[in-house]
């Protein structure tokens, strides 16, 4: 029977393992993975797990027997090395060899590097795996002082829970507002008083020359204007990079990721990749992007397990996203592509309120809710449907959205 190669044992990869058995495939299906863990969820290590709220057993995406029962061979701890396309074989970093009938790739991305001076003192760390969420958490105890540089969902999140674990908090973000590249202003302006509220220090508008240590270990955050702001502990929270290069140099098309259509199949029919290694059709929205989201992740590991068990593709789904901060539940659906007007409704001084985001044709692009879950889902239908909306209708809170997506 043919065999499925998964190359990448996270969230992407683990749910197309799960996704395919589901769907009937009979063939072989191995997962190679480089951590040495199962497939888990890496949302909670910026918030339950580095608040000592999660188990390990609560951040696996499937319990351990799962893989045994369906007969999902598990390669840890290993790296592919070599893709080898026109053998159709991979090297793996134990040595071995291993040929593939489909392959799936699902490298996820990894942190940017900061390159700047004092980036490898101790106490500089980055955010992606369990490992780097232990390192953290040992270092944020109380009266411990943290510095993030780069003011994204994963800074701030880090920044709440080490309020919430006793430490100090500076979040440091180049541009004039956090979030700059993924939210609108509203919600960015709306976040930094809350984390100002609740003892965060947020210094925009900031250049980092250097990272100054004492004895290799971090001391202090050098700005370029000169001010220095002591930290012991420095959490790197500047983007992410795909995984990609192993694609590129088996030669596939890549852009801003490894290239996929929306049976998530590359330019090598044999091939296929999934999450946040990947640049996809935005349906929606007529152009390609790369999403680094949960939902994202799962939504093409659906679409490639459906196409490899000959099933129709699942019908496109809006891009969304949650983050977790504080006692602030946030919910983003779509995207604010060429966005001309925004709509607040509810209440921003409650910490309750969603804002739209709206095309010229008065479409609604985009959802941006706090504390607002029905909201959310109703912006999420309205978004979907490409719904044109009179801004006094959502600003008016007497109106159910639902009935406006109805
Ligand atoms: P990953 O989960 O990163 O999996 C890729 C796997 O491939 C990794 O295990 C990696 O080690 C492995 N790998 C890489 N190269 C190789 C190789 N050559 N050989 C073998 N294995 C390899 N999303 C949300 O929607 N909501 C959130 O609140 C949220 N919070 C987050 C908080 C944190 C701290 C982080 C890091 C991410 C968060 N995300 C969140 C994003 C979400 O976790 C990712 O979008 C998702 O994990 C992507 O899944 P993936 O499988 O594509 O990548």
């Amino acid at each position: 029977p043919p065999r499925i190669v998964i190359a990448g044992a996270g969230h992407a990869g683990g749910s197309a393992a799960a996704f395919l058995r589901q769907y009937g495939w009979k063939g072989g299906i191995t997962l190679v993975g480089e951590e040495a863990n199962a497939p888990y969820q890496r949302p909670p290590l910026s918030k339950a797990w580095l608040k000592g709220e999660a188990t390990a057993e609560s951040l696996a995406l499937r319990p351990a027997r799962f893989y045994a029962q369906q007969n999902i061979e598990l390669r840890l701890g290993t790296r592919l090395e070599v893709l080898d396309r026109a053998a159709k074989r991979l090297v793996l970093s134990d040595g071995t060899a291993l040929g593939y009938d489909r392959l799936i790739l699902a490298l996820g991305a990894r942190p940017r590097a900061l390159p700047l001076p004092g980036a490898d003192l101790a106490g500089v760390l980055a955010l992606r795996g369990t490992i780097d969420a232990d390192a953290l958490q040992a270092a944020l105890k109380p009266g411990a002082r943290l510095a993030v540089i780069g003011g994204g969902y994963i800074g701030l999140e880090v920044a709440a829970s080490a309020r919430a674990l006793g430490a100090g908090a500076v979040v440091i973000e180049r541009e004039a507002r956090v979030l700059a590249r993924v939210a609108g202003a509203d919600l960015s302006a709306f976040l930094e008083r809350a984390h100002r509220a609740r003892g965060v220090e947020i210094v925009t508008g900031a250049q980092v020359q250097a990272i100054e240590g004492q004895d290799g270990a971090a001391r202090a955050v050098l700005l370029q204007d000169g001010t220095r702001i002591p930290a012991d502990t420095v959490l790197v929270g500047i983007g992410a990079m795909p995984n990609l290069e192993l694609a590129r140099e088996a030669g596939l098309d890549c852009g801003a990721g490894i290239v996929v259509d929306l049976a998530a199949r590359t330019s090598d029919p044999a091939i296929y990749a999934i999450g946040d290694c990947t640049q996809r059709p935005l349906p929606l929205y007529d152009r390609a992007g790369r999403l680094e989201s949960v939902p994202n992740a799962i939504e093409q590991a659906k679409q490639a397990a459906a196409d490899l068990c000959g099933r129709p593709p699942p019908p496109p789904e809006v891009p969304w996203f949650w983050s977790d901060q504080f006692e602030l539940r946030l919910q983003m659906a779509g995207l604010a592509f060429d966005a001309r007007e925004t709509v607040v409704r509810g209440d921003m001084a409650a910490d309750s309120f969603a804002v739209f985001h709206l095309d010229a044709a008065q479409r609604v692009l985009a959802v941006e809710a706090v504390n607002a879950p029905t909201d959310f889902m109703a912006g999420r239908l309205l978004v979907a449907k490409q719904a044109r909306v009179a801004p006094d209708l959502l600003r008016d809170t007497a109106t159910p959205l639902k009935d406006l997506a109805a």
